[in-house]
């Protein structure tokens, strides 16, 4: 058990169309995250990351404070921890808050989906203040360098994602990860132009590899190279903690999977592993190693990419609606999880 998720909170400052959180009041307090932290270090495994998220994680910046000392004060068995890189919307954060946090030697990664009018689309109330963002985008880059990103792809946004990317780039940042929404239903027309964009990114990353920008990292492009070249065929498990990540949310219970409790009270009680005050269910977390969606959902398999099919759930559920997609829109679902690997696969085919 390497790595660990924890929501911080269910409350956002915003409100994105694409947001798959479903939101409420909910705070985790800090006995209860140290009672997680505690019950995660003591698991079995040397090296131990943790991954905190939100509704909006910078809502419960506070809660973050002298956990370097505490960690350091539990690891008496001298284990690796590693607190990943926040996601963040960037609204709230401040001189004080981002002392705060470089204290703890935490680092964020900012959403940012395009330029101002891509960026706001989707952001229901648009208060997302554009400007206000890169101004502490600047004012992180003054301590920290510059950010990772996080471009959030919305179906209708598929189209001229490769020059969205390339902006960013222009703009100064070095890692881009793209994320192509689920949860809402992708057309066929929306998938292809997502797979054109990826094919245009890819072959402008692969350019800036061959003129040795190294330090230009776009996700998942990096690690799905790494796979390709290695000869891996596509499985979507190498992006999936289902069965080896326990997720916990600000009430203490447990979950297999990151996004499952936002879903319906029946996969929310199947995939549930236990409570952090009551017990967490190990061997059940770990039989969703073999997991497998047709237990839940109706596939068609011939229309998916092979390999492709078996794992996420979050491939297959209508946030909106509550409701499990069409076979149809799981598999284009499942051809837009797998886009970069494909794109990869084609780029490189004469490399093997
Ligand atoms: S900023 Fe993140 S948590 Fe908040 S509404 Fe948007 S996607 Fe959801
Ligand atoms: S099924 Fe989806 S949300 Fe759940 S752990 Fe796997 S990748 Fe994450």
């Amino acid at each position: 058990m390497e790595s660990m998720t924890v929501y911080l909170n269910l409350k956002c400052n915003i409100d994105c169309e694409y947001c798959f959180v479903k939101k409420n009041n909910s705070f985790m307090d800090r006995p209860r995250l140290e009672k997680i932290l505690r019950w995660f270090i003591g698991q079995d495994g040397p090296e131990k990351r943790v991954n905190f998220l939100g509704g909006e994680p910078l809502l419960s910046a506070g809660l973050l404070a002298g956990l370097k000392d505490f960690l350091r004060g539990i690891n008496t068995a001298g284990k690796k921890i590693v607190i990943k890189d926040i996601p963040t919307n960037g609204i709230l954060l401040d001189e004080a808050m981002l002392a705060g946090l470089n204290k703890e030697g935490i680092k964020l990664v900012f959403s940012l989906d395009g330029d101002q009018f891509e960026h706001n689309r989707f952001r229901i109330n648009k208060r997302a203040t554009f400007d206000r963002i890169l101004g502490n985008i600047e004012l992180y880059k003054k301590h920290n360098g510059m950010p990772g990103i996080k471009c959030t792809v919305h179906p209708e946004m598929a189209e001229g994602l490769d020059k969205r990317v390339a902006g960013l780039l222009n703009k100064g940042f070095r890692s881009i990860h793209i994320l192509p929404v689920l949860g809402l239903p992708w057309s066929r027309e929306q998938a292809r132009s997502y797979r054109e964009s990826i094919d245009r990114i890819t072959r402008f990353y692969l350019n800036f590899l061959k003129a040795g920008s190294h330090n230009i990292q776009i996700h998942p492009l990096k690690k799905d190279m790494d796979r390709v070249l290695n000869g891996e065929v596509f499985d979507n498990r190498a992006g999936c903690g289902l069965g080896s990540e326990p997720v916990f949310m600000p009430d203490g219970k447990a979950y297999a999977c990151t996004a499952v409790m936002h879903y319906t009270p029946e996969l929310m009680e199947k995939f549930r592993i236990g409570h952090i005050d009551t017990g967490v269910d190990v061997r059940k977390m770990g039989s969703f190693l073999n997991y497998k969606v047709c237990q839940d959902v109706r596939t068609d398999c011939t229309r998916t990419v092979p390999g492709a099919c078996c794992r996420k759930i979050c491939l297959c559920v209508n946030t909106r609606t509550g409701e499990f997609f069409s076979p149809e829109n799981i598999a284009t679902m499942f051809e837009i999880d797998a886009a970069t690997f494909l794109s990869l696969n084609e780029a490189l085919a004469w490399n093997r």
